[in-house]
């Protein structure tokens, strides 16, 4: 199945600040054809390696990552903000532009060894990616590869997340609606 994702992300500028375009990924949940063809794009992309679960980040990453697990028969692992997960926690703090910001995993959840791919909706500068995939590693787990539905390459992701490989289903390259 073929579609023109980009026809499917509303983009939005100034939100939520000046300056900040926004790429809505709401408008792919509301259409049945393009949710579909981006977990069925995952599922092609990731079904003959080797993974043995996915772990998301709050809170649009869990909305890709659930059928994806499902379609997958792995492991659904949540990533979420402090104080949220009722178990035992590792937890990672890591630096936003002004601020600290604190995510959390079940201890129980991650096994030494264990080949997790990470999923996020969009990897803008990849800081919250890299503070999840530190605490996958703090726990014991491997992170072969990292996914993203979006990527905005021109904010350096790439260099962020060195050497793991990324892969994201629609790229923007500037900040300009096209
Ligand atoms: P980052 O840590 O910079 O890669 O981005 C953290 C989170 O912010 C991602 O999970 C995205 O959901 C969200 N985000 C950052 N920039 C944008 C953007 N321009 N449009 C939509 N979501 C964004």
């Amino acid at each position: 199945m073929t579609l023109n994702l980009d026809g499917y992300i509303r983009k939005v500028p100034n939100f939520p600040k000046k300056g900040i375009l926004f790429y809505d990924i709401t408008s792919i949940l509301a259409a049945p054809r393009a949710f579909s063809y981006c977990i069925e794009a995952m599922v092609d992309i990731y079904g003959s390696r080797e993974i043995d679960a996915v772990a998301a980040i709050e809170a649009r990453g869990f909305v890709f990552a659930a059928p994806f697990a499902v379609r997958m028969g792995i492991p659904l692992l949540l990533i979420r903000k402090k104080g949220k997960l009722p178990g035992i926690t590792l937890s990672k703090k890591y630096d936003l532009e002004y601020a600290q910001a604190e995510i959390e995993m079940h201890q129980e959840d991650l096994t030494p060894g264990k080949r997790v791919l990470l999923l996020d909706d969009l990897i803008a500068t990849g800081g919250t990616l890299n503070a999840a995939r530190g605490l996958l590693e703090a726990g014991g787990a491997v992170v072969p590869e990292i996914f993203g539905v979006v990527g905005l390459p021109f904010l350096k992701y790439e260099q962020a997340l060195a050497p793991t490989p990324i892969t994201t289903l629609i790229r923007y390259d500037s900040e300009s609606v096209s």
